[in-house]
């Protein structure tokens, strides 16, 4: 199975970025589902499985904890936070509620796209939750 066949979901509030990102992994050859809220987040989680979640902290409805949370009550898919948060306490924070990487906006693309396939790697050995 190649990298070709990964779903992303990226729940991210800001357009441009949520944009942004779609552009990229798209030309990386995922396939991408995009939310704007918490709750689009985790419905679209439900609804379509990804191999992959980005989320961001600031969300308009709920704080990206909370979509972390929700996913980790069903499901051990990956999870990167992606946020302009750099305290070691939100990271922590992250980590404990069962984030799996976690990368401080702004981000490198090359290092964002490696980091998502390391932890796609890690649940294709079963390494994760
Ligand atoms: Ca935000």
């Amino acid at each position: 199975m190649t990298e070709a066949m990964h779903l992303v979901l990226i729940v991210e509030d800001d357009a441009g970025l949520q944009n942004v990102l779609r552009i990229l992994f798209e030309a990386n050859g995922y396939r991408v589902v995009a939310a704007g809220t918490a709750r689009d987040g985790e419905d679209d989680a439900r609804r379509y499985n990804p191999d992959v979640v980005i989320v961001d902290l600031g969300l308009p409805d709920r704080d990206g904890i909370e979509v972390i949370k929700g996913n980790r009550t069903w499901s051990p898919m990956p999870i990167v936070v992606l946020s302009a948060r750099t305290a070691e306490t939100q990271r922590l924070k992250a980590f404990d509620n069962g984030a799996d990487d976690y990368v401080v906006k702004p981000f490198s693309s090359p290092e964002l796209l490696a980091r998502v396939r390391a932890v796609a790697r890690r649940q294709a050995r079963g390494l994760l939750p």
